[in-house]
């Protein structure tokens, strides 16, 4: 589909499918005021809440309800919109729909509202993508950022940013034609400065969309250990569920079973990992360990289980040194209750050691603080932004060149050059750079009428 705004009207059912005490048809562009005409009789006053009957083309009665009129460009897509707000019947919704295509409206693509609303500049692109997001959030904590990304917080930090961007480039290529040694040490102070301050402010701001794509994406964990030390016992205590086969006998998880468990709004993804030994008894098993090592290389974080009291062994030994370096981990001890120790936990950077009890639960909201504080989450979280993968790469690039220009500060042509990458990344954010297939992309991930 062509993505120009277009003059084409399109109208679509903006509530769920299905009975509701209340449906709405939305309708936006050039013949809003034909299609309000003909369904109304007359156009409502724009802004008002007007009741109204809905009628087919005989004068028949479809529905009554309220009629509301935006003229652009106030409006959600910044085009003539009119919203009928009538009875949530599937028939009604239907009949209500046909008649406004009868009178010139196309049935609408999904996301292509809010894509009409991003070309007319009513929202941008990161505020766009927040729509959705509200939609599906999926906890509190998550619904509160997308909310604050669509008021437009996320976009406001990045255009000051890009703002202070231009800034610096201008004052950049003021110095770009005079030799190094005829540039006043009070300017190049002032420009290290400036880019200093520009750094610090994007760190915040990747930190605070880092905690919020936290939100979104969650946190993947994989369990390994022996068989047997209770890694299906923990993961079923985790998830206060029997979502694995615990079983007494060594070496029957065959495969990893996943479960998703949700703290603090947090998704915390588990992967129960197959029995890891050295010699695998059979093909079965060894397809079991190969996965094993697949998954903690992808995962997070993770919690390397043992039993309380026991000696070290040699293939925990084999098995720690094959667990990717820099990856959160934290040593479970497992089965106090069986030693009679008490539940304790010490922190060593992000590495932590646990003792707990699968069986009893004693110990276990240690860990789950930990899994917490791993996945980067902390109390109240204002001022985080729902931010996505793509958000997150942008912002990472930017870093990169913004680190680049520190070290290219005698250098002004290349200096110059990072700044102007560093602009270009950010602005991918908000969709002042924007590729047509990203746009696509995007909107195709909306639901029908937003
Ligand atoms: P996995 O092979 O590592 O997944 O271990 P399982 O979860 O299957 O547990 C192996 C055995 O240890 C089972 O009999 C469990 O009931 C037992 N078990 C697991 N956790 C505990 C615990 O905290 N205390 C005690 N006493 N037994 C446990
Ligand atoms: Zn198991």
């Amino acid at each position: 589909a062509p993505l120009s705004a277009g003059a084409d009207t399109i109208a679509a059912v903006a509530t769920p499918a299905g009975r509701g005490g209340i449906g709405v048809v939305r309708v936006s562009g050039a013949r809003v005021r034909e299609i309000a005409g003909g369904v109304l009789g007359a156009l409502p006053e724009p802004r008002h809440a007007t009741l109204a009957d809905f009628r087919t083309a005989q004068g028949a009665p479809i529905d009554s309800g309220i009629a509301l009129f935006f003229p652009a460009p106030r409006s959600y897509t910044g085009e003539d919109v009119l919203e009928l707000q009538g009875h949530g019947g599937p028939v009604v919704m239907r009949e209500l729909l046909r008649r406004c295509v009868a009178l010139g409206a196309r049935v609408a693509e999904p996301g292509e509202f809010t894509r009409r609303a991003f070309l007319n500049d009513r929202i941008d692109l990161a505020q766009a993508e927040s729509v959705a997001d509200l939609i599906d959030a999926s906890s509190t904590e998550a619904a509160a950022s997308a909310a604050r990304s669509l008021a437009g917080e996320f976009s406001q930090r990045i255009t000051s940013l890009v703002a202070a961007l231009t800034e610096l480039r201008m004052h950049v290529e003021a110095c770009i034609d005079f030799p190094e040694e005829e540039i006043d040490p009070a300017d190049r102070k002032a420009l290290d400065e400036k880019l200093s301050a520009i750094r610090v402010a994007h760190a915040v701001l990747l930190d605070a969309a880092r905690q919020g794509a936290v939100l979104r994406e969650g946190l993947t964990v994989a369990l390994v250990g022996r068989p047997n030390v209770g890694k299906s016992s923990l993961l079923n205590r985790l998830a206060g569920e029997d979502v694995a086969i615990v079983t007494p006998i060594a070496g029957t998880t065959r495969d990893y079973v996943r479960a998703t468990i949700e703290l603090e709004g947090v998704p915390i993804h588990l992967i129960d990992t197959a029995g890891l030994r050295d010699a695998a008894a059979d093909e079965v098993e060894r397809i079991g360990i190969e996965r094993t090592w697949a998954a903690a290389a992808s995962a997070g974080a993770v919690l390397y289980i043992t039993e309380e009291g026991e000696q070290p062994r040699v293939e925990d030994a084999s098995l720690l040194a094959r667990l990717p370096a820099g990856i959160p981990k934290a040593h479970v001890f497992n089965k106090i209750d069986l030693s009679r120790s008490t539940a304790s936990t010490s922190a060593a950077g992000k590495d932590a050691e646990i003792h707990l009890s699968a069986k009893t639960g004693d110990g276990v909201a240690a860990l789950r603080s930990w899994l917490l504080e791993t996945a980067g989450w902390r109390p109240h979280g204002e001022g985080l932004f729902m931010a996505r993968e793509r958000h997150l790469v942008a912002l990472r690039v930017a870093g990169e060149r913004l680190a680049s220009a520190e070290r290219n500060t005698q250098a002004f042509e290349l200096f110059a050059e990072d700044l102007k990458i560093t602009q270009d990344a950010l602005g991918q954010i908000t969709g002042a750079v924007s590729a047509d297939d990203l746009l696509g992309e995007i909107f195709s991930r909306f639901c029908i009428g937003k």
